[in-house]
């Protein structure tokens, strides 16, 4: 069993190795650690070996496990499919959301975002596979959504997320995370967009190669997860 101290100098080795690759310096690529699943003392043992930003998938598990952590200063990413009614507590414990894909879900997160707290950062997520079990909005409507969300007051829009189908070929893992550059390219001098979330432990360095600047890191940190969730 590695402990989770050597897997991040792992990930953080293929990081480095695929930002350098393609002339990227690596310190543009940002280390999302993805704890669904995982216990807060594997999320605490993370943040005493470095890695402060977190993304979760459910928000009770999530809501629970930041109680247990209230002493450590962490950065928290809501990840997962949001349903309306989940809407105000994930505007009041998370300082990202990379998982918007209808403006409703934006316009609740907006209203709903406490006034002492700095405006919330989102990504769009985009459905790159058009698969209708997966969520994500359509590639041709992320740009009256991304204008849409991008006037709302107490949100920060920074860019795009996708999950794309799983592939273990290298090429066609780039050519998905291709599209979504391609798209995130064709909107962010417009909106001042600054992020490409993408990239997960199996394609991280097909994503980095592509422009990723949050890979979202589960496996390879936390080892296999104890039940079986797919996203
Ligand atoms: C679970 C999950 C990840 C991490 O996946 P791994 O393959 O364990 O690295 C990344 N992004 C999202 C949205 C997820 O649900």
């Amino acid at each position: 069993m590695s402990t989770i101290a050597e897997n991040i100098a792992k990930v953080g080795t293929r990081i480095h190795r695929a930002a350098e690759a393609v002339g990227r310096a690596p310190e543009t690529v940002g280390l999302l650690a993805v704890s669904k699943t995982q216990p807060a003392e594997a999320i605490r043992a993370a943040a005493l070996a470095g890695i402060q930003h977190f993304g979760e998938n459910y928000l009770q598990e999530a809501l629970d496990k930041q109680a247990q952590l209230e002493d450590l200063t962490l950065c928290w990413h809501f990840i997962g499919p949001i349903q309306s009614n989940k809407t105000k507590a994930i505007a009041g414990h998370f300082d990202w959301v990379h998982s918007v894909d209808r403006l409703k879900i934006a316009q609740r997160l907006s209203e709903q975002r406490p006034a002492h707290l700095p405006p919330l950062n989102l990504c769009l997520q985009v459905n790159l596979s058009a698969e209708d079990s997966k969520s994500g909005c359509a590639p041709d409507e992320v740009a009256a959504l991304a204008q849409a969300v991008a006037a709302l007051p107490n949100v920060r829009l920074r860019g795009l997320m996708a999950i794309p189908a799983p592939t273990d070929d290298p090429l066609e893992q780039r050519a998905a995370f291709a599209k979504l550059r391609v798209l995130f390219e064709s909107l962010a001098a417009g909106l001042a967009l600054d992020t490409l979330s993408m990239g997960m432990s199996q394609d991280l360095e097909a994503a980095v190669a592509e422009g990723a600047t949050w890979v979202r890191i589960g496996t390879a940190l936390f080892g296999a997860r104890a039940y079986g969730h797919s996203q």
